[in-house]
């Protein structure tokens, strides 16, 4: 599996609902919803990656694992 943020190998963690998660050895472990995975295939988009390690550091200090939606749109270019 590749991490959906920089593209390296990352590990795959199974998770329930509507979600992709992933661990990172450069970006960490985070959740992906679907719904903007699917979004930026569609729109050929991809993250800005160091403005979204950025903000998963940001996120950490509040919850364990940060989820990215679709309302954090400005993280994609
Ligand atoms: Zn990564």
């Amino acid at each position: 599996m590749n991490c959906l943020i920089c593209v390296g190998a990352a590990r795959r963690i199974q998770c329930s609902g509507p979600w992709e998660e992933r661990d990172c050895p450069e970006c960490g472990r985070y959740r992906i919803s679907d719904e903007l995975i699917l979004s930026m295939i569609n729109e050929g988009e991809i993250f800005d990656i160091n403005r979204t390690r950025h903000w998963l550091e940001i996120q950490r200090m509040r919850v364990a694992i940060p989820s990215i939606e679709m309302s954090e749109a400005l993280l994609v270019t």
